[in-house]
């Protein structure tokens, strides 16, 4: 039977709850944090370890058959892939705010005003729903700085707890989208036998925690 390849976030946020899902699936392998791959002793699967941002395209094409990574991701890449299982880890939102004195209170208020965001699709996607016409600048990290820094008036980042935002004087007006991890495949490719025991195997873990 062909080796089935599964695609993990190398290190990060997703890494170690998506070794211990596998982990708790009963695959034996050996967490080599300096191999880029690993294969599994008791399951014909390959492990690969990679950036999250480049885990969907890596499904899209083939090079991994499935793959463990945040909805957030998902979407801003806009691939085109089977979501197989919702994992439960990883939840965060993605939500606008803004710095506490700030006249914006409310969606509409964002007419106009410039945004900065790691995730510009996910926003731009959202402001042509609410026919909102802004200024998106997309930057690629510390977003939560830009208002400060006279940037933009507005930011549209990932939150989980709140502390950074708070610590950076800006507060939440509104959430856009939630995300948690989820196993991803190929479209048509679901039903294989391997992704279907994997599957199985994986939903009993997650029966098992509630
Ligand atoms: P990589 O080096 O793989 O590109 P990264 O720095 O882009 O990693 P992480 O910060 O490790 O990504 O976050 C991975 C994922 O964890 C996010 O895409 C998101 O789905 C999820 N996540 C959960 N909570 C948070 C949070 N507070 N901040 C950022 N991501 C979070
Ligand atoms: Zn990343």
């Amino acid at each position: 039977m062909k080796t089935l390849k599964i695609a993990i976030q190398k290190s990060g946020r997703l890494n170690e709850k998506s070794v211990e899902l596998l982990k708790n699936c009963g695959l034996n392998f050996e967490n080599y944090k300096s191999s880029l791959i690993t294969s599994v002793s008791n399951f014909p699967l390959e492990i690969l370890f990679l950036r999250d941002d480049d885990i969907p395209e890596y499904v899209q094409d083939g090079i991994a058959d499935i793959g463990i990574v945040g909805e957030n991701v998902i979407q801003e890449t806009k691939v085109d892939v089977a979501y197989l299982q919702r994992l439960g880890f990883g939840k965060c939102k993605l939500k606008l705010a803004v710095p506490v004195n700030s006249p914006i209170q409310k969606v509409s208020d964002l007419e106009g005003k410039a945004i900065a965001t790691s995730y510009p699709n996910i926003l731009n996607n959202f402001l042509q729903k609410e026919d909102i016409k802004a200024d998106i600048k997309t930057i690629s990290g510390s977003v939560e700085i830009a208002p400060g820094l006279g940037l933009s008036d507005a930011i549209f980042d990932i939150v989980s707890t709140g502390s950074t935002l708070k610590n950076n004087g800006l507060q939440p007006f509104a959430d856009v989208v939630s995300s948690e991890a989820i196993l991803i495949g190929r479209k048509g490719e679901e039903n294989t036998p391997l992704i279907q025991e994997l599957i199985q195997r994986i939903q009993s873990v997650l029966r098992a925690k509630d």
